[in-house]
């Protein structure tokens, strides 16, 4: 069905920390005649499993005393200094991690659970999966002293071997995905080779660029993109090096092998981005930025970051605006890159405006981004489920993708990542209420139609 662009937009809250909810996005846009008639319930795509553990979790989540509980212990369980916290020796305590945070979260533990993950993502009308190998690094301490810049010149096999490690991860997780698929990257997986090169602000270690560049070769070949995940303060601006470097190298013939992550709530984003598309412009290859609002906040220096949670959603909402709509510096150079744009966000309105935007350049004719839009597993599903509606009924070349980022690996490797998520979980009590009702209100429509 043809979108009309003289639809009415309907007004929305005004953005904020609190949840907002999909509805009034949904209501701006035309339905397919028989779906106008009845209540949508994209909701309904889930398995009922899913949304028995969804509901489960998210009321927990949305009790901030469950929540500081289940905080509390993951940090524990990271780092255990005693039995009682560690997932190898306490059965009890593995059952619960895995029953309430891994399965909710995480993909699988091995490549043959993952694989059955993602089909049944694809089958619910995911356009692809981003895959991401677990195990993690952590950082301590800060900017790179005199003795880390040495040491970043002398390693030993046992860095190197860290380095092929953490390549023969990718290698498994790439062997996970296919054609249309993203392969997530953290640089510091590799070890402290990549941790003591970022942290001096040097170029990519020998060893590092090998890999990465045999991972990029075999994605490539795959039809898979790669996109390096964005970081600590301290360590994104060599990670932006790295990832122009491997655009410049990678990113031809229009595809975006590689993409960097572009974190909006940096003062900095917005000249960070204009950076990008010059240097893709001049330079002539194709520009990947995955758009974030940034998971950092509580560590990254403060200064550097939006004084606000509206100045960081305004920045997020702009850099989308410049780059669907071609207009970055604003006004518009002659050469604009091909520009691939992958949206990871949660905010409903954000997802509703870049929609409206690009569906509207496209009717009109105008040059327009490839704008794609992801979500974390176990989160937010009920956005993912209304952009799957919305976008499955356009299902044209330029109909944006809607996919799910899953993190594989045992659950001691992706612990790290579960407690990252718990910390993010912190500040969104309501938004884990809205969406537990929200879950709720399916359950019952299951009931009552005894439909599960
Ligand atoms: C698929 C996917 C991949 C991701 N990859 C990365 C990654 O590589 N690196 C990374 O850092 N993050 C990553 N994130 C997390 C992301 O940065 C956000 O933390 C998370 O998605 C919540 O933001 P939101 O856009 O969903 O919107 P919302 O939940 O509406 O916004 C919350 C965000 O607003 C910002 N914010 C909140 N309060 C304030 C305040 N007082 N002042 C300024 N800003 C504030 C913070 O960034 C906070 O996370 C990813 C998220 C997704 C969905």
């Amino acid at each position: 069905m043809r979108v009309s662009t003289a639809r009415k937009i309907v007004a929305l809250p005004k953005q904020g920390a609190d949840y907002l909810p999909l509805e009034p996005f949904a209501a701006s846009l035309p339905r397919p005649a028989q779906t106008q008639r009845q209540q949508p319930r994209p909701l309904a795509k889930l398995p009922t499993s899913v949304v028995l553990r969804s509901l489960a979790v998210n009321y927990a989540m949305s009790s901030p005393l469950l929540n500081s509980v289940s905080m509390a212990v993951l940090r524990r369980a990271v780092h255990p200094t005693n039995a009682l916290f560690d997932t190898a020796k306490n059965p009890l305590l593995r059952f619960l991690l895995r029953a309430f945070a891994y399965d909710q979260f995480c993909a699988g533990m091995s490549p043959g659970m993952v694989q059955r993950r993602i089909s049944g993502l694809k089958d619910m009308g995911y356009r692809g999966v981003i895959l991401c190998y677990g195990k993690e690094t952590v950082i301590k301490g800060g900017a790179a002293s005199t003795q880390d810049k040495i040491k970043s010149l002398m390693y030993g096999p046992q860095e190197t071997l860290m380095v092929e490690q953490w390549k023969d991860g990718l290698l498994k997780t790439l062997s996970c995905l296919g054609a249309g698929d993203f392969l997530a990257i953290k640089v510091t997986g590799a070890g402290p080779m990549a941790l003591d090169a970022l942290k001096a602000g040097e170029s990519m270690p020998a060893p590092l660029q090998a890999a990465m560049d045999e991972v990029c070769a075999l994605a490539s070949s795959q039809g898979v993109r790669c996109w390096l995940d964005a970081e600590q303060a301290m360590l994104q601006g060599t990670i932006d090096e790295w990832a122009i470097a491997l655009m410049r190298k990678h990113n031809k013939h229009g595809v975006a092998v590689m993409s960097n992550t572009i974190q909006a709530y940096l003062k900095a984003a917005p000249a960070n981005v204009k950076r990008h598309v010059e240097l893709a412009s001049e330079e002539g290859w194709t520009l990947g930025i995955k758009l974030v609002r940034g998971a950092y906040i509580d560590t990254d220096p403060r200064h550097l970051i939006h004084d606000t949670a509206q100045d960081t959603h305004n920045c997020f909402d702009e850099i989308a605006r410049g780059l669907i709509s071609c207009d970055i510096p604003e006004g518009g150079q002659a050469t604009f890159p091909t520009t691939q744009l992958f949206m990871a966000t949660h905010n409903a309105e954000s997802v509703r405006k870049a929609l409206t935007l690009q569906r509207e350049r496209v009717e009109a004719g105008q040059p327009c981004a490839l704008l794609e839009f992801g979500q974390l597993q176990g989160m937010a599903d009920d956005v993912s489920c209304e952009l799957l509606e919305e976008c499955g009924h356009n299902s044209g070349p330029n109909a944006p993708g809607v996919y799910k980022y899953l993190t594989w690996g045992t659950l001691t490797e992706c612990l790290g990542y579960l407690y990252r998520r718990s910390l993010e979980n912190k500040g969104m009590a309501a938004r884990a209420g809205e969406l537990a009702g929200a879950m709720g209100n399916e359950l019952w429509q299951r009931v009552k139609t005894l439909k599960f």
